[in-house]
């Protein structure tokens, strides 16, 4: 059978360890005798990124944005134990998603991969939760304050008019701690378009949620923001697809959340997408089957896995060892980067193989052959079998051969 072609390049980053390892592997297994891969490739490998001054990223995120469809392999975020692994360093380079996120104003999705042999922790949970976390401001780009005597504290804001306008935050008897926190307009408008957008893309509800009740200048911005551009750009485009947006206070959102069967967005401020993120892939069964797109305001997408570079199994493979590590995500952001692609460029049968490969991956763990991460999390029969990588990957190709019937 002819490879299929493609008309425009996915922008393609490679990694770090077990999933450069892996990420090779696919390639070779299941996209390139498929496919005639037409990639810019850009190397974000920590040594790379080290020798390029980390222009590589910034370089594959101008590549992304121009190009509008990229796939992205895990990556080192060094600190100071991987300065002393790696001594030719010369700085402790800032992470990459972070880098990528700031050029492309993206805001990250992250949706599980659902088995129907992996029940989710919440029994009534039946279609994937995608929750959004707004990456910007609020208690992650805060400052503390410590004080020791009774006194009072203050906030003034100085515009370039010169105008000031000052609030007293509170009166202390002793000993008392402050926080000041600040979100931009610009931020929010630009998560609440991603969020809408990706919704219509993926034909979702949106659910978003905050604590406006109490919060009513802050949280109150980011309802407002959220509104107007529901009124002004997708209101007419959700009734079409027929879609809601739903805003609800934050504690509210959760008990709903545990009681719904999924099948949504669900936006968060930056705190609480932390918080739930982790909570909602937990739940859902494994880090390994979490993948994570981070789409900007004007389209622009970027996959990948949810989960790091798998460290420990890297060091098992370099001693030679066959490894278990699963694939799942990394396969999945590849996926969706064609399958975008595809539709981008009018290549509907780009998008179909990717819809194929997907299915080929599910048929294959759902006949029991899986890597041991998932092994002990499947309830159904017929008994797990716990694979390498390798032989996993290679029961998928079978797979997608005959389908394809090559
Ligand atoms: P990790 O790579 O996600 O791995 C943590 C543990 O989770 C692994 O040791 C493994 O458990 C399990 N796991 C994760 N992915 C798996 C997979 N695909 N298959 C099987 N098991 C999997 O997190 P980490 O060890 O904290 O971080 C390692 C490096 O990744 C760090 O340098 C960090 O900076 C980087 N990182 C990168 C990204 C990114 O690029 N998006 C995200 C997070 C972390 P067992 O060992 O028990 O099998
Ligand atoms: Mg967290």
């Amino acid at each position: 059978m002819e490879k299929l072609q493609m008309k425009t390049p996915i922008v393609e980053m490679d990694g770090d360890e077990m999933t450069r390892v892996l990420w090779q592997m696919i390639k070779d297994e299941l996209l390139s005798p498929f496919v005639a891969l037409k990639t810019e490739y850009y190397d974000l490998s920590l040594l790379h990124r080290n020798e390029t001054k980390d222009q590589v990223t910034v370089d594959a995120a101008l590549a992304t944005k121009r190009l509008g469809v990229g796939v992205k392999c895990a990556t080192i975020t060094p600190n100071a134990q991987r300065m002393q692994e790696y001594p030719q360093l010369t700085e402790m380079w800032k992470s990459p998603n972070g880098t990528i996120r700031s050029i492309l104003d993206g805001t990250v999705f992250r949706a599980p991969i659902l088995l129907d042999s992996i029940r989710p922790v919440v029994r009534n949970w039946k279609k994937p939760i995608t929750i959004a976390r707004h990456a910007y401001g609020d208690v992650y780009k805060s400052v503390g304050l410590y004080t020791q005597e009774p006194g009072e504290c203050t906030m003034t804001f100085r515009g370039v008019s010169g105008q000031e306008t000052t609030l007293l935050v509170q009166k202390v008897d002793g000993p008392a701690v402050f926080q000041g926190e600040h979100n931009k307009e610009s931020s929010i408008r630009s998560f609440a378009r991603a969020c809408f957008q990706y919704a219509v893309d993926t034909k979702q509800d949106l659910w978003f949620s905050t604590k406006d009740t109490i919060a009513k200048i802050y949280d109150g911005e980011f309802k407002r923001v959220f509104d107007e551009e529901y009124e002004k750009t997708y209101r007419a485009q959700f009734a079409a697809l027929g879609l809601r947006y739903f805003y609800t206070l934050i504690d509210d959102a959760v008990a709903r959340v545990i009681r719904s069967e999924g099948g949504f967005i669900w936006a968060c401020k930056n705190y609480d997408g932390d918080v739930m993120s982790d909570m909602v892939s937990t739940a859902f069964g494994s880090l390994a089957m979490m993948t994570s797109v981070l789409v900007s305001p004007d389209g622009t997408t970027e996959y990948e896995a949810a989960h790091g570079t798998v460290t420990k199994h890297y060091y098992e493979y370099l001693k030679g060892a066959e490894t278990s590590t699963n694939p799942m995500a990394t396969i999945f952001a590849w996926t969706g980067a064609l399958r975008r692609r595809g539709r981008l460029d009018g290549l509907a049968e780009l998008a179909r193989f990717a819809d194929e490969l997907e299915q080929a991956c599910l048929d294959t763990l759902s006949a029991g052959v899986m890597t041991k991460d998932l092994v002990g999390l499947v309830e159904t029969e017929p008994k797990p079998q716990a694979v390498t990588s390798r032989a996993f990957l290679a029961a998928v190709r079978g797979r997608l051969e005959a389908q394809r019937g090559q």
